[in-house]
């Protein structure tokens, strides 16, 4: 592991020189092949962690504890109180251990340390939220109509769960399936983005702490070809749950129909932001900035879109160009800073090819575009917040989803017109209204094809409320009481008495 020039300690603590990072019947181990992957922080390249790169037969091994563990039944039919408690124990480490999940996350992804805090904080409350539900809901009691009949419905555990989840908020992805899929009693092989695995390693040491018992919780780490698609493609796997790319969805979900299993999808989304002439223009401006370039755009329900009224485009968007430029980057561990860099040389690439083809097809770039100049941003993936201007229905840039800190800007005329615009794509993951309207706000949020609307707001979320994507952002809901009975078969039970 290097250490950086300005003494850093950039070594994560989820690092294993030895690659002992696989987590199989309760038990750390190697890669049988005995590969490791360098894990490399995005903001300058610096190696902060080695890791264990799986391949089919540990996934394959993975897999077959987590159906012996299911088969056995001592798990699947435990008190979900006492599920719910260990899920309270566990959101008590998380919040005991915060600082250490925050700097391995912040590692992993070059996101501020702020930040990834804030997201330990969401995390710990969403194990926290199963926690206190699980065991609530016994099922019901159904009237057959009939004398000597009874008939009640009651929720089981669905079986093994394959849960694979993307680089962008590493552990938040992954709590959102770990704490309802124990809190149903499965058995699950979680396999996290490998772009960004520390934290899940740390996840699973606290489980470990939490009193999960061996073999209910399985880790693999490597790439999606090797171990994703075992998940996603085995017989004895009777779920997966996947957050990440439309095309990485669409291949899960063919791979997953052989064998019919059970499918949730959370994909992308070209989220309009929707801004009427009538806003208060201040918050219009403070959220319209937030909307999108929160970790750099890489947000799976960032206000990609700004949609907004004829009367306010000229006044709004210069203000937002003003304001962007004002923009400090850095790394996660500058206090300045104010967003960070992408993910990967890769995923910069292709943001830098969005904006090209975006230009090609007549956008008007108003800022950014480019790299950041200077020597401290040489080394990591830095790409300066963007926004292209009086972008057209039906290109490239207003239906596909940039994933990097791009805003894209469209007009509208009236209330049926932004409706109409907004709903034009097929992603329908989260939408933002701004207006004075109270009457107006709800009536474009309730014919919004989108999952989550916030209204002179943009991204809050909690625990308690489903997440999830309308029409291709998505199949199946996350959070909530939904996101728990995704992980729940429902058995109807008949007696003739
Ligand atoms: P990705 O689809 O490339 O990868 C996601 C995960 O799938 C990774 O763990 C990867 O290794 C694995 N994978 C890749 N190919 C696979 C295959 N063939 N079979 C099985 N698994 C495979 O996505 P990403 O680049 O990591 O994340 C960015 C995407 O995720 C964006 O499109 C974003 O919108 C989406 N996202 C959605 C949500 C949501 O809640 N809807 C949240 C975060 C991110």
């Amino acid at each position: 592991t290097e250490v950086p020039p300005d003494g850093t300690d950039h070594r994560s603590p989820a690092s294993s020189e030895a690659g002992h990072t696989l987590f199989i019947d309760g038990v750390w181990g190697p890669a049988a092949s005995g590969h490791t992957r360098t894990i490399r922080c995005p903001a300058d390249g610096t190696a902060v962690a080695t890791v264990a790169e799986a391949e089919r037969s540990d996934t394959e091994r993975a897999i077959a504890v987590a159906r012996r563990v299911f088969d056995d039944g001592t798990w699947a039919n435990s008190s979900p109180w006492q599920r719910g408690d260990l899920l309270l124990r566990v959101s008590d480490i998380l919040v005991r251990d915060r600082d250490e999940f925050a700097r391995a996350e912040s590692l992993d992804t070059g996101k501020r340390l702020v930040e990834s805090g804030y997201d330990m904080d969401d995390i710990a409350a969403c194990f926290r939220y199963y926690g206190k539900i699980a065991g609530t809901d016994p099922g019901h009691v159904v009237d057959t109509g009939l004398p000597d009949a009874i008939s009640r419905v009651s929720y089981e555990p669905v079986g093994v769960c394959g849960l694979i989840t993307p680089w962008n908020f590493p552990l938040l992805q992954v709590a959102w399936k770990v704490a309802p899929a124990i809190a149903a009693g499965n058995t699950f092989v979680l396999k996290p983005s490998e772009l960004t695995p520390s934290t899940a390693i740390l996840l699973m040491r606290a489980l470990a702490e939490a009193g999960l018992p061996a073999g209910v919780g399985n880790l693999v780490l490597g790439a999606g070809e090797q171990t994703g698609a075992v998940l996603a493609e085995h017989a004895d796997v009777d779920m997966v749950s996947f957050t990440g790319g439309l095309h990485t969805g669409r291949t899960i979900a063919a791979s997953a129909a052989a064998t019919v299993k059970r499918v949730a999808l959370e994909l992308g989304g070209k989220n309009p932001n929707v801004v009427f002439a009538d806003a208060d223009f201040d918050t219009a401006v403070d959220y319209a900035l937030t909307a999108i370039f929160l970790h750099s755009g890489q947000v799976c329900s960032a206000g990609a879109r700004l949609v907004v009224q004829d009367e306010m485009h000229d006044a709004l968007v210069d203000e937002i160009v003003r304001r962007v430029e004002l923009i400090r980057l850095g790394g996660p561990f500058e206090e300045e800073a104010e967003t960070g860099p992408l993910i990967s040389a890769e995923h910069r690439s292709k943001v830098e090819d969005y904006v090209a083809e975006a230009v090609a097809e007549g956008a008007v770039l108003r800022t950014g575009g480019r790299r950041p100049e200077g020597d401290r941003f040489t080394n990591g993936y830095y790409y300066l917040p963007t926004v292209l201007d009086e972008v057209q229905q039906g290109t490239h840039a207003v239906g596909e989803e940039s994933f990097g800190p791009v805003l894209t800007v469209e007009r509208f005329t009236d209330e049926d017109d932004a409706v109409r615009i907004a709903n034009d794509t097929h992603y329908g993951l989260s939408a933002g209204v701004f207006t004075s309207d109270p009457g107006k706000a709800q009536r474009v949020a309730g014919r919004l094809r989108h999952g989550t609307v916030w209204i002179n707001d943009f991204h809050p979320y909690l625990p308690q409320a489903e997440w999830g994507g309308f029409k291709q952002s998505g199949v199946g809901r996350e959070l909530g009481p939904a996101g728990l009975r995704e992980y729940q078969e429902a058995k109807h039970i008949y007696q003739n008495i």
